[in-house]
């Protein structure tokens, strides 16, 4: 096992891609505390699935776009664990419309949720990291953060956003022994995009050299590199997991 002895946390748990880094995670030994929102049934169902499998976790309740919530999430893993080796943060949303429609209030919301939160975790778990002498931040980015998508100018300049904090926090931790990097998948299965109408699906597959849409699982196997030993060489670098889409 890749993770063995490893403590990690991961925003947004409770569903989709944080569901499946979740378990991922676990099955490589680390012991797992992810948070969950707003669907604590959804949450504990994760974790029984984590346990059956042999792992060990925790949930907790946590909206992500509030720093003191972050900084009560990683103090829970400290008191559960004693350590916080690898954070991944997950947490988004989406509120789709053109940027004449768009209300002050969704870009508020989705900045907050999907860029705020990667500064509030970010800044909670970095003080143990250096502490430990090691850390591996991963962040759940975008392919439309490195491309543009008319209808999401909220969710692109948050994903963008995330690009550079990952950028800026590999720089100025790597003399710390911790190492930040972003991944951006493409389009993934999961509750997020089951809203898309099926003609803009048909539009984004005809985007996909690879033609066909990506599982919450393979964006899971690449936390599980990142995380491990085997990226301790990798810092400051955005992974495309999308089939293809950005080359
Ligand atoms: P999803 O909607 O299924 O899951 C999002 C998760 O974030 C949920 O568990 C939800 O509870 C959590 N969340 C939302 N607001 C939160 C808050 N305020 N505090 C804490 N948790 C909160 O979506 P997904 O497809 O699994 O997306 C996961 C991540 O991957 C997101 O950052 C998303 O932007 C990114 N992403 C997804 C795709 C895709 O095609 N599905 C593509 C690129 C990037």
């Amino acid at each position: 096992m890749k993770l063995q002895n490893k403590v990690a946390l991961v925003t947004g748990g409770s569903r989709g891609i944080g569901a499946a880094i979740s378990k991922a995670l676990a099955l490589e030994g680390a012991k797992v505390v992810f948070t969950y929102h707003s669907n604590p049934d959804s949450a504990q169902k994760v974790l029984d699935e984590i346990r059956i499998n042999g792992g060990e976790g925790r949930i907790f309740q946590a909206d992500a776009s509030s720093f003191t919530d972050a900084q009560k999430t990683v103090d829970f893993v400290l008191s559960e664990f004693n350590a916080l080796h690898i954070l991944v943060n997950n947490a988004g949303i989406t509120r789709d419309s053109l940027i004449l429609r768009m209300s002050e209030e969704d870009w508020d919301e989705v900045i907050n949720t999907n860029l705020k939160s990667v500064f509030n975790y970010s800044k909670a778990a970095i003080k143990p990291m250096i502490n430990q002498r090691e850390g591996k931040i991963i962040n759940i980015s975008s392919v439309v953060g490195i491309i543009g998508n008319a209808g999401q100018a909220n969710y692109v300049a948050a994903k963008a956003g995330v690009i550079g904090l990952t950028k800026t926090l590999a720089r100025e931790f790597a003399s710390r022994n911790i190492n930040v990097n972003a991944i951006a998948p493409g389009y993934i299965e999961t509750d997020m995009t089951a809203k898309l109408t099926d003609t803009q699906k048909q539009a984004i597959l005809n985007l996909i050299p690879l033609k066909r849409i990506g599982k919450p699982e393979e964006i899971a196997k690449a936390v599980v590199f990142l995380a491990s030993d085997d990226a301790n060489y990798i810092t400051g670098q955005v992974l495309c997991v999308d089939g293809g889409m950005v080359m």
